[in-house]
């Protein structure tokens, strides 16, 4: 089982906002809708979104 984890202060974020999925898919859904949320971000910004995925740990097998 592998998992992937992003957390809002990995990109610089003053925010307690962390979150994890299975897929990596899954997890950028829940990072739009935080963003969205929160950050009050309707889309993510393409250079925000390239420091979100450089972000995103793996744990787990593979
Ligand atoms: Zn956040």
């Amino acid at each position: 089982m592998a998992k992937y984890e992003f957390a809002c202060k990995d990109i610089g974020m003053q925010c307690g906002f962390s979150a994890e999925a299975k897929t990596q898919d899954e997890l950028m859904q829940k990072i739009a809708q935080h963003a969205k949320e929160a950050h009050n971000m309707t889309e993510i910004p393409p250079e925000t979104l390239q420091k979100v995925k450089g972000a995103i740990k793996k744990k787990g097998w593979f």
